[in-house]
């Protein structure tokens, strides 16, 4: 074991003589030592993680603990939580941006690890992405929902089931204001048939949708209505960042 930890080790050392890593916010270089493969220490201290006081149903920061923010006051969503690990600002804003947008397939080891020392509640639990439509996911050459899932899925020791499918091309949230957003996703999602007899995941199941970025919920809502009206009792949601 140690043998073999001093070897994976040495790689590394040798990978990052090849290859120096650059930490992602400051730029600085990072060695060996760094838990994170591409944030410094000082990086990680910046991000708005929510821990504390946030909304119990929607997952919103500064809020105050044992009450639910005005929003979920006027609304009801299908899903019985969303849960966020950081606020969607500075750094946390950054990875997401360089994950989807910039191919920053790379961050994933460090998005990982961001989940499990959010010691995120996945006992259970059947983790759902949520789809990209195929054109999209085409175009970008993978669904970050995807590799998020299966990331935390090895970690948290999980399944990963593709149970949604995405009907038509919807223009990009982001951008769009409230009211537009829930129009824009609306019915874009039904039961990926397929993937649901293959897998046979039963209908009791604890479900957890599995997004990058929770905005006005509205993705979210459109995801876990179709699970609720397919008689899925138990859905909830993960997403790494609070906007
Ligand atoms: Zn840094
Ligand atoms: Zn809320």
């Amino acid at each position: 074991m140690a043998v073999k930890s001093t070897f994976r080790s040495m790689g590394r050392h040798f990978l990052d003589f090849l290859f120096p890593r650059a930490c992602l916010g400051c730029g600085s270089a990072l060695g060996g030592k760094s838990t994170y493969c591409y944030i410094c220490s000082d990086c990680l201290r910046k991000i708005d993680w929510i821990r504390n006081h946030f909304c119990p149903r929607c997952g919103a920061p500064d809020v105050e603990n044992g009450t639910i923010c005005d929003e979920c006051g006027r609304k009801t969503f299908s899903f019985l939580r969303n849960c966020s690990i950081y606020a969607y600002s500075g750094l946390g804003r950054q990875i997401i941006h360089e994950l989807k947008y910039r191919n920053g397939r790379h961050l994933l080891p460090d998005i990982g690890r961001m989940g499990m020392e959010a010691r995120l509640d996945l006992c259970d639990t059947v983790l759902v992405p949520v789809p990209l439509h195929w054109w999209r996911r085409w175009l970008r050459g993978f669904n970050q929902s995807e590799l998020i899932c299966e990331r935390l899925a090895k970690i948290y020791d999980c399944e990963v089931c593709p149970l949604l499918r995405r009907n038509h091309h919807t223009r990009r949230q982001f951008g769009l204001g409230a009211r537009a957003r829930w129009k824009n996703v609306g019915n874009a999602f039904q039961i990926n048939e397929l993937a649901f007899k293959k897998m046979k995941i039963a209908k009791n199941r604890k479900i957890t949708l599995v997004d990058d970025i929770f905005t006005t919920g509205a993705t979210i809502e459109a995801c876990a209505k179709v699970l609720v009206a397919a008689g899925f009792g138990h859905v909830e949601a993960l997403t790494l960042a609070r906007a």
